[in-house]
């Protein structure tokens, strides 16, 4: 039975409530995270408990942030766990993970994230990237393998380009729909992301970054010469080693980093 209650609360589609119930597949999230005191813990999203329970199992302190009201309150009042929580009843994609920090220790962030809002959150997250340690991530296995993507792949795009500027990303563990309570109609995987000290790339302005990858990956199907037309003409990008018939999904991280560089030099 794929019931939409769990535990006496009525999943909420709109906040993208599939609960996580299989202990098998809990057990190895957790293990993966490797919860310490050595960091600032942080779970989005952390609904029933599912992974919230077998974290506190091994650390003093954790923050939660969570959007649903009901699920923060209950929190609030759950015998084992109220003592070690942080509560913060917020959304997520709003969210300072900046304020969370405390003197010498990383951010480490994690959870079973609501598949509705997960591209727009993990934007969101990069922004705190220096102050992370690491992250953990349950998301649709499409938004992993998009994540993880490399040039010439149908699912490199702006996100595997923008992820990776930030962050060495690790696919962790495939997840069936079984092991959620409403079961998803797709197939879900968890993702460590370790942000980098300095990226390999560095580009001087995202902006910059942020909008020739937009303007590329907006018109797939398009060279660049045509897609960035209104930011560089063809002998600009000839001039920075790349091939004005190119199209986006053929270019690499480090050039679209060249290209973001290009940009910004241009305005100054
Ligand atoms: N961690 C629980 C588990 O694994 O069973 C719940 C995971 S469920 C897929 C996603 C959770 O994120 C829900 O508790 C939901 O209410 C919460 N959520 C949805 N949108 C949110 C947002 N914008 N900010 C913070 N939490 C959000």
């Amino acid at each position: 039975m794929n019931s939409k209650v769990h535990q006496g609360h009525k999943a909420r589609k709109r906040f993208g409530q599939n609960f996580l119930h299989d202990d098998y597949t809990i057990d190895q999230i957790v293990n993966a995270i490797h919860p310490t005191d050595d960091y600032t813990m942080v779970e989005i999203g952390p609904g029933l408990g599912a992974l919230t329970g077998p974290v506190c199992d091994r650390i003093q302190r954790l923050n939660v942030v969570e959007l649903d009201r009901d699920l923060a309150a209950r929190l609030e009042t759950h015998p084992f766990l109220k003592d070690k929580l942080n509560i913060h009843q917020a959304d997520a994609m709003k969210f300072d993970f900046a304020g969370l920090c405390e003197p010498g220790k990383k951010l480490k962030i994690f959870g079973n994230l609501p598949y509705n809002i997960s591209t727009q959150l993990m934007f969101h997250l990069f922004e705190f990237s220096a102050l992370v340690a690491d992250m953990h991530f349950m998301l649709q296995k499409e938004v992993v393998n998009r994540l993880a993507a490399g040039p010439g792949s149908k699912a490199y795009g702006r996100l595997s380009v923008m992820a990776q500027y930030y962050c060495e990303v690790v696919p962790v563990l495939e997840v069936g729909p079984e092991a959620f309570k409403p079961a998803p109609k797709v197939d879900s995987a968890v993702v460590r992301l370790l942000p980098y000290e300095t990226p390999p790339h560095p580009v001087k302005n995202m902006k910059d970054l942020s909008r020739v990858t937009a303007d590329a990956f907006g018109q797939r199907r398009k060279t660049i010469r045509n897609s960035l037309s209104h930011l560089f003409n063809a002998d600009e990008i000839t001039a920075l080693g790349l091939e004005p018939s190119a199209r986006p999904e053929q270019l690499t991280l480090a050039q679209y980093a060249t290209l973001a560089n290009a940009l910004t030099q241009k305005k100054e």
